[in-house]
């Protein structure tokens, strides 16, 4: 495309609104803010570490309803909406404010579906063709144990909706099987457990691709890896996750180019055989098995923390590929180019997170700058004596770029020895694929 299409698509870009509170939507905001020509960026609510970021502050408008947030939008001329979190894509915010006129990156409530319900998931990839385990729907504890029954082997048990995460037992025994259908059934997700998905389970190891869409089109971005399990070894209950790291090496360019034909482009056009218009982020987390690539689960949006990861590896061009996105003009954007280094995020949970966390307890940060290491605040707000203190599980990630990801995480263990708070817990092994020490 032409040098002039693209500055106009830069100098149209003034004034960005992120939806979240998250390390991801940092790291996003921090990506965005290397932009010479964006003036304002607003984390809506964000977090404690928000201001920290160049030409990045919260916005909090009195009242959460989603009326409120476009209002705001309107009020500060907000060129480019980036929803963050799943739980805003699957109740309709991208629906509403596209109805109001904005522009907006970030799937339709249903073009989050992809996320929002298992079970449309599942279906959608058997009509497209695309590569995933075998299933079974549910609607009752009876039946799901029924099913079980016959099939007499140990199952993946899956609420079909949002459970943060927590909603799938990749069971190691029968017993297991049946206590995964019981607890679903017995509501411990709420409407997210009113059905149920009964998946064949499958081995590999796992990578996680992401394409950048403007409901036609699409680019890929490096692929990453995460570490769901809160112990070293990836041992213990899952959490949001721990770590990442990117590029993951697992797959290279000729991997990625298939898997896009194989999954990404099967996708996009799936969803526009269904006349969804997808703009927004397609995660599609994959196992690589014996029999090839499967999908185990999409998400509508950046994984967190893979993005934490990754958003140090996106040139400067990074907020007009994601803008031209969100007008549905891919074309028009200027080549998307990427930074070579490794990337190592580390996350450091609150004391007694997942089951417990304790919040309000303060954080010091004894980091000099250093221009490869980023922290991205997670579950963090700042007092009324301007301390900034502990509001959530995963409090912040220290990421770090070097010319190998053993240089990337030495740079990013170090660093987190600066950092501390009561109770402070991190794994040591992130990355442990990729390390030499
Ligand atoms: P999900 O939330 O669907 O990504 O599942 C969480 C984790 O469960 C994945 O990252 C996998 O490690 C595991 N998992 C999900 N589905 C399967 C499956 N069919 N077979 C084996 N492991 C699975």
């Amino acid at each position: 495309m032409s040098q002039n299409q693209s500055s106009k698509i830069l100098n149209e870009l003034k004034r960005i609104l992120i939806i979240g509170s998250g390390g991801r939507e940092n790291s996003i905001a921090w990506a965005l803010s290397k932009n010479q020509s964006i003036e304002q960026i607003y984390i809506s609510p964000g977090n404690g570490g928000t201001s920290n970021i160049e030409k990045c502050i919260c916005l909090r408008p009195k009242s959460k309803d989603d009326e409120a947030i476009i209002l705001e939008c309107k009020r500060l001329l907000i060129n480019l909406v980036i929803i963050g979190p799943e739980v805003p894509l699957a109740e309709g915010l991208a629906n509403k404010m596209r109805e109001a006129g904005l522009i907006v990156f970030g799937p339709s409530k249903e073009g989050a579906q992809l996320e929002s319900s298992k079970d449309w998931a599942k279906a959608f990839m058997k009509e497209n063709n695309i590569p995933t385990a075998n299933y079974w729907t549910s609607y009752s504890k009876e039946d799901a144990l029924e099913i079980l029954n016959r099939y007499g082997q140990p199952l993946v048990i899956k609420a079909d909706g949002l459970a943060a995460g927590k909603g799938v037992t990749v069971c190691e025994s029968i017993e297991q099987s049946r206590d995964a259908i019981k607890e679903i059934f017995s509501g411990k997700f709420g409407p997210a457990g009113n059905k149920v998905i009964l998946e064949e389970k499958i081995v590999g190891p796992e990578v996680s691709i992401f394409a950048l869409c403007d409901g036609e089109k699409l680019i890929v971005l490096p692929p990453a890896q995460d570490h769901k399990r809160l112990l070293e070894g990836d041992k213990g209950p899952n959490t949001g996750g721990m770590g990442a790291y990117a590029p993951a090496p697992l797959i290279d360019q000729k991997d990625i180019q298939d898997l896009t034909d194989l999954i990404l482009i099967p996708t996009l056009k799936g969803l526009q055989k269904k006349n969804i218009k997808y703009i927004g982020v397609i995660y599609a987390g994959l196992m690589l098995t014996s029999s090839g690539p499967k999908v185990i689960e999409y998400n509508c949006r950046f994984g967190d923390p893979e993005c934490q990861a990754l958003m140090p590896l996106m040139g400067e061009e990074f907020a007009s590929v994601i803008y031209s996105c969100a007008l549905g003009e891919l074309e028009k954007a200027p080549k998307l180019t990427r930074n070579n280094f490794c990337s190592a995020c580390i996350v450091a949970a609150a004391k007694g997170y997942p089951e417990k966390t304790q919040k309000g307890d303060q954080i010091n940060i004894n980091l000099k700058p250093h221009s490869s290491v980023q922290v991205f605040h997670a579950g963090t707000e700042i007092d009324q004596f301007d301390n900034i203190i502990t509001s959530g599980g995963r409090v912040l990630s220290v990421v770090a770029q070097g010319k190998s990801f053993d240089e990337a995480f030495d740079l990013a263990y170090d660093s987190l020895k600066k950092i501390n708070f009561d109770g402070i817990h991190f794994r040591n092994d992130i990355g442990y694929q990729v390390r030499s020490n």
